[in-house]
């Protein structure tokens, strides 16, 4: 019922009407790992498993080795047998094909099937992801095993749908650079430009003495005397996506064959660690899977800023990848498919959840639109590298922490129903996401603290804080359902999305974006025009200079309209001239003192707002908070600073969630009477939250 109505492949074990592992065709599971778990303990798992109320397990994804001992030669009858007992304790299957993980006497037969890191170094076996995703072989073994494996469970009762690999590119090195990527790369190049002189035109190489009379000459972006050609180092980031995608569809269309009733999707990690177009990767799945590690995110943030960070972080970082992964097929549920359930890590550990943390991110999910959520891992492994990777039992095989908060919170998902994770996730404001922005700034960065993604995450943060529901779009998106659209660092502007962005304003949307506007062509050629290129009548303004800033502070000050303390400009400084834009804010000292740093502009029945300034966390949020109130955005009721509130529709009803993410009690004033669907209390005027506390109200 979830799935078919979210408009997902309907697999036949939801057609025949049986509920399945008891749950009403819920997906609420673990990430189970027989191949690593003494056979005896099976049935005792399988039992514990479903008196926490799980309804299925995904297994095998590393499984490779023990399913293919020989090339050609499989053994598939453990497996068999651990779905079999997993069944009869109505816990259902996800099957994980296993190519991230080759075994010995593959690399051994094999070893050219190695990835090349950016530096020109051969990665070596003995860890997992260090495979090329063009090689041919590795494609086709890839393919044998996934194949063997989809003939053998097509029709075993319990078997439920696939994820393919496991995330993609998640390795030490983000891109391949080997010969057979090289000659994947070139035959890449040959379909989308047709002809060399088409290439070498787009690319400008005539720089630097670059041009290709043949393209069997063009190298991939290695280190050389300088750096590459710009137009060519974007392209080589959209055929690595490209590749890793096609890679996996690969499986996709041997799975929809072969497995004609089951459901395929794979896991990634999600938007802030990711380096592949996810919308073309989950353009032909079932529906969008990744996995959630807020503690992990909290020990790479903190090695990043090298000390603590902002407490509001990693709950806005979070939203972000929800909203992203909601975004992707258009609003349609996703699936945790796994979730930090403890301590997670390699060689070291992430932070420690506290107590209700576990249960806050599993309904912080579901209040993001999240339809299923797995937990990783149902036992914590005493050997291999994740031995730090903490699951539902300790070591020891005691329960963990998350266990008691776990087993609430699946119970608590039941008891709302299917409804609610099926209901709609109401987005009145949209963030724009654009890969080409992304990789061309990684690329070119113009000044080396500014990253895209630091950009996009920061904007999410303060939008959010407003609790105003946002989805994350394509540059090519419809603006139109938006009354608001937030665009940073929009680097690279293509005709089309000038466009779209053009007729949104004109109708009567505000488009807001700030500095580097309209720099880059999609063949990342700075344009010919003064800046902000195809936006300047939008936007009613000309960038007469732009200034990275790498010494004394620039301040920013505000018109009344942004009534509040002047503001400092970080790195970066468009200086604006207005051509019928009114001016909001202007520099305060140095050689622009005086100039205009932020404008808005009436175009057609709409507003166009450009911050040329890259302005402090502070500033940025006021801005963007006056901004959402401008353009008519409403959030249901105010909450306390730590508090989320985000609201999921389905016709008439609501369910409003309250998500306290911090670790002291929090009372909310509530503007009517309200009944916490998972206590059944109800309450008028205010409402208390407990430290991590979570209220589901109706
Ligand atoms: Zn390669």
């Amino acid at each position: 019922m979830v799935l078919s109505a979210a408009g997902i492949r309907f697999p036949i074990w939801a057609q025949a009407g049986t509920s399945v592992a008891g749950a009403g065709r819920l997906l609420l599971g673990v990430d189970y790992y027989p191949d690593q778990t003494p056979e005896a303990l099976w049935e005792e798992d399988s039992r514990m498993m479903a008196e926490v109320g799980f309804t299925n397990v995904r297994i095998a994804e590393f499984a490779w080795a023990l399913m293919e001992p020989a090339e050609g030669k499989f053994d598939f009858a453990w497996l068999r047998r651990a779905v079999e007992i997993l069944h009869k304790h109505n816990i259902s299957v996800i099957l994980g094909t296993p190519s991230a993980a080759p075994p010995p006497w593959l690399m051994v037969r094999y070893p050219d099937v190695v990835e090349v890191n950016a530096q020109g170094e051969r990665l070596h076996p003995g860890g997992r992801r260090f495979t090329c995703p063009t090689n041919q072989v590795y494609r086709r073994l890839s393919l044998s095993i996934a194949n063997a494996m989809a003939r053998e469970f097509a029709d075993t009762t319990g078997v439920i749908g696939w994820q393919i690999d496991n995330e993609l590119t998640l390795s030490s090195s983000q891109r391949c650079y080997c010969n057979f990527c090289q000659a994947g790369f070139q035959a890449w190049l040959r379909s989308k430009y047709g002809s060399l002189d088409n290439l070498n035109k787009s690319w400008g190489t005539v720089f630097w003495s670059q041009t290709y009379t043949d393209f069997s000459q063009i190298p991939v972006p290695l280190p050389s005397g300088g750096d590459p050609n710009p137009g060519l180092a974007l392209d080589y980031d959209r055929y690595q996506s490209y590749a890793n995608v096609s890679f996996q569809e690969e499986q996709l269309v041997m799975l929809r064959k072969t497995c004609p009733h089951h459901f395929v999707t794979t896991n990634n990690v999600g938007l802030p660690l990711d380096t592949i177009d996810l919308r073309s990767l989950y353009e032909k799945l079932d529906f969008v899977a990744f996995d959630n590690y807020p503690g992990f995110f909290e020990m790479l943030l903190h090695q990043e800023a090298n000390g603590p960070i902002s407490p509001d972080t990693i709950p806005a970082n979070i939203a972000l990848g929800h909203d992203f992964a909601r975004s992707i097929k258009g609003g349609k549920p996703f699936m945790i498919m796994e979730e930090q359930s403890g301590k997670a890590g390699q060689r070291t550990f992430s932070p420690q959840p506290e107590k209700g943390q576990v249960r806050l991110w599993t309904h912080q999910a579901v209040a993001h639109g999240a339809m299923g959520v797995n937990y990783f891992r149902w036992d914590t492994a005493t050997f291999g590298a994740e031995e730090y990777w903490h699951g539902i039992l300790n070591h020891d095989r005691s329960k963990s922490p998350g266990y008691v908060e776990i087993k609430q919170a699946v119970g608590e998902l039941k008891a709302l129903g299917p409804e609610v994770l099926n209901s709609n996730y109401a987005a009145d404001a949209a963030l724009v996401f654009d890969y080409d922005c992304s990789w061309a700034v990684k690329i070119q960065p113009g000044h080396h603290a500014l990253s895209y993604m630091a950009q996009v995450t920061s904007w999410y943060g303060a939008i959010s804080a407003s609790h105003t529901g946002i989805d994350v779009i394509a540059p090519g998106a419809d603006l139109a359902p938006y009354k608001i659209v937030f665009a940073p660092v929009v680097y690279v502007l293509s005709e089309a999305q000038a466009s779209k962005i053009k007729s949104f304003v004109q109708g009567g949307g505000m488009f807001v974006t700030n500095f580097r506007l309209g720099v880059k062509t999609e063949s990342s050629q700075i344009v010919r025009t003064p800046l902000p290129g195809p936006l300047r009548d939008v936007m009613g303004v000309t960038v007469a200079d732009y200034v990275p800033i790498y010494s004394a502070k620039q301040g920013v000050k505000f018109s009344s309209a942004f009534a509040g303390p002047d503001g400092q400009c970080g790195i970066w400084a468009d200086i604006l001239q207005p051509s019928g834009a009114e001016v909001l804010g202007s520099y305060t000292s140095g050689e622009h003192a005086g100039e205009a740093a932020i404008t808005m502009n009436s175009f057609g029945k709409g507003k166009a707002v450009y911050i040329g300034a890259d302005l402090d966390a502070g500033s940025l949020s006021r801005v963007l908070r006056t901004l959402s109130a401008t353009s008519g955005v409403k959030q249901p009721f105010d909450v306390p600073p730590g508090v989320e509130l985000t609201v999921r529709k389905s016709g008439d009803k609501q369910w409003i969630f309250l998500l306290n993410h911090t670790s002291v009690a929090q009372t909310v004033s509530i503007p009517k009477p309200l009944t916490d669907l998972l206590t059944k209390e109800a309450y008028s005027g205010t409402i208390e939250l407990r430290g991590y506390g979570v209220r589901v109200l109706s």
